[in-house]
């Protein structure tokens, strides 16, 4: 940061008004302020952001736009009643839809290629495929679709298909993105990490002691959102992704989970396979919100790569990465209130392609805005 005292000048820029502040630009706050400005063109919408690009979750994730498979509803299940879980298949359904018509599927390399959750146990493959008409029975009352969900293999693997599904490119979904909210007159302010925020009376403190005057504040950080927020709700998982080198004749080409969703992996292009997962492996560890590599969970990708995808001997890690997922107890996002002029809005709780702009465009929907 730049050491320098503020000028005189400088008054009118450090200390402004505006009526939507939203602090994170990833997924969920470029959505909120995209739908903001939408439904009020003469508001002022800002956005800060502490990276010079999105850094948590938003680019760094896997490009799935999928809704769920049979294993992981079962899982869910668990977790949530069955009313709430109906209620987010129907808002990943409809999110995606949102999702791909807003910005363009042509413009973020959308491939409805459907989704694999692939089977290396019998048993197991036993107990989830018993499952299937009834949880096609659920998509044909959610979601109006037919035989979403049907009983095949891949690669010698029992597995069970999901035509609904499919891959998108994050990257440019959220290079899209951010030129929608530019060309609606949204302000981003990147690097500008936010580091106070006074709930009830909107008053925003950055990292450069600029200080925001608010109408209405939006807590769209995900995972980070506990060092800000009066709430805490919202539980870190980091997430590690690797993506090999080219591969000849690579036979994995759709979007692929394993183990509830701890594992998927897809192709990327012709020749590339991209895969990660396996928090579950070192789960402790993982519920941080520090970037990094954890060694024994990438050992045991690698040996999955290895045992189960079986890519030919020789292939190489060309890139890895983690982002930072945000998690609620039960899985289903978080908006709330939490101050007289403030609203949280995170917990995607790693779905977040498939929830992250209908649950901005909610919040939106939300805001008190005099223009
Ligand atoms: C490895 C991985 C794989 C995933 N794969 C998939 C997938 O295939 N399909 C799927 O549906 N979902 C997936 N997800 C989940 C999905 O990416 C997230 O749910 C979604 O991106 C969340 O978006 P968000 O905008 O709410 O949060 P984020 O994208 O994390 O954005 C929050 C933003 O807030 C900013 N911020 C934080 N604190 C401050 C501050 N104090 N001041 C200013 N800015 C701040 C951060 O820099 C960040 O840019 C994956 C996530 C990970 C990590």
């Amino acid at each position: 940061m730049i050491e320098a005292r503020q000028s005189y000048w400088e008054e009118v820029l450090y200390n402004q008004h505006c009526d939507v502040l939203i602090v994170g630009a990833g997924l969920t706050g470029l959505s909120t302020a995209l739908f903001s400005k939408r439904k009020n063109p003469n508001a002022r919408v800002v956005v800060l952001e502490r990276g010079v690009f999105p850094i948590g979750a938003s680019t760094r994730n896997a490009g799935f736009a999928c809704i769920g498979t049979v294993g992981e509803h079962l899982a869910d299940l668990e977790l949530d009643s069955e009313t709430k879980l109906k209620e987010r298949i129907k808002s990943r359904f409809e999110g995606l839809q949102l999702l791909t018509s807003t910005l363009g599927e042509q413009e973020i390399d959308y491939d409805p290629c459907g989704g694999w959750e692939i089977f290396t146990d019998q048993q197991v493959f036993e107990e989830v495929a018993i499952q299937v008409d009834r949880f096609n029975n659920w998509m044909s009352e959610l979601i109006g679709e037919e035989e979403v969900y049907s009983i095949g293999k891949f690669e010698g693997y029992p597995a069970i298909f999901n035509r609904v599904e499919g891959a998108l490119h994050p990257g440019k979904m959220i290079q899209k993105l951010i030129a929608l909210n530019i060309a609606a007159g949204v302000e981003i302010r990147w690097q500008t990490e936010v580091k106070h925020l006074d709930f009830d009376n909107g008053i925003v403190t950055g990292s450069h002691t600029e200080q925001w005057n608010a109408e209405n504040v939006v807590l769209a950080t995900n995972a980070f959102t506990n060092r800000l927020s009066n709430k805490e709700t919202i539980k870190p998982g980091r997430g590690l992704v690797f993506v090999t080198s080219p591969i000849k004749d690579i036979k994995w080409k759709s979007t692929f989970h394993y183990d509830k969703g701890y594992v998927y992996f897809r192709n990327l292009g012709a020749d590339r396979l991209l895969i990660g997962g396996g928090r579950n492996v070192d789960y402790d560890k993982e519920t941080t919100n520090e970037f990094g590599i954890n060694e024994s969970i990438k050992n045991f990708l690698i040996g999955f790569v290895n045992d189960v995808i079986k890519l030919p001997k020789g292939w190489k890690i060309e890139r890895e990465w983690s982002g930072i997922m945000g998690f609620t107890e039960s899985k289903s996002p978080s908006l709330e209130k939490i101050g007289a002029k403030t609203w949280q809005v995170a917990g995607l709780s790693g779905m977040g392609v498939a929830l992250g702009m209908a649950l901005g465009k909610k919040a939106a929907e939300q805001l008190r805005i005099n223009n």
